[in-house]
C-alpha cells in the first residue's frame, strides 16, 4: 500500500474543483505569479492563461508533468481534472511488403515499435510508401493516396 503524506493529500483537489481554478488555487497557494509559474513549468505563458481562464482543460503528458512538478501536486490530480485523457503516441502501421495482403489488417507484430523486419519471411517493414515516403494512409488502402504506388511490391 502506497502512503501519502498529509501535506500532498491537502493539494487534492475538491470534487468541484476545475482545471483552471485548482491550478490557480495552487499557484497563489504556492505564491507564484502566473509567469513565474510558467518559467518554473517551462509552459508558455499564454497557455497557462488558457488553462486558467477554463479555455483549455486537456493537457497532454508533457504538460501535466511539468505542471505537477512546479505545482508539487501529484500528476495523478491533473490528469483526472484534464479529462483523464492519456495521450498515448500514436502506433505507426508497418507492413510487410512481401506478406500483407492489401485490405487486411497488418499483423500486429509488424506494427510493433522495434519490429523492422517482418517475423515470417525477413522483409524490411515498411511504414511509408515506397514512392513518395508519406507515411502509411490506411491499411485499408491499396495504394498510396499521394502518388498512387501500391504498398505493396
Ligand atoms: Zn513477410
Ligand atoms: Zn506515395
Amino acid at each position: 500500500m502506497i502512503m501519502y503524506t498529509l501535506g500532498e493529500e491537502d493539494n487534492a483537489p475538491s470534487p468541484e474543483e476545475a482545471l483552471a481554478e485548482y491550478i490557480r488555487r495552487i499557484r497563489t497557494g504556492l505564491a507564484l505569479s502566473q509567469k513565474a509559474l510558467a518559467e518554473k513549468s517551462g509552459l508558455h505563458l499564454q497557455s497557462l492563461g488558457k488553462i486558467e481562464r477554463g479555455k483549455t482543460t486537456r493537457l497532454n503528458q508533457k504538460s501535466r508533468r511539468a505542471l505537477a512538478a512546479a505545482l508539487e501536486v501529484r500528476e495523478e490530480y491533473l490528469e483526472k481534472l484534464s479529462g483523464g485523457v492519456t495521450t498515448q503516441p500514436v502506433q505507426t502501421i508497418k507492413i510487410c511488403p512481401n506478406c500483407w495482403i492489401p485490405g487486411s489488417e497488418p499483423e500486429a507484430m509488424w506494427s510493433h515499435p522495434r519490429s523492422k523486419f517482418c517475423f515470417a519471411c525477413g522483409t524490411g517493414l515498411r511504414s511509408r510508401c515506397a514512392g513518395c515516403g508519406e507515411a502509411m494512409a490506411s491499411f485499408r488502402f491499396r495504394f498510396c493516396p499521394h502518388c498512387g504506388r501500391p504498398y505493396k511490391d
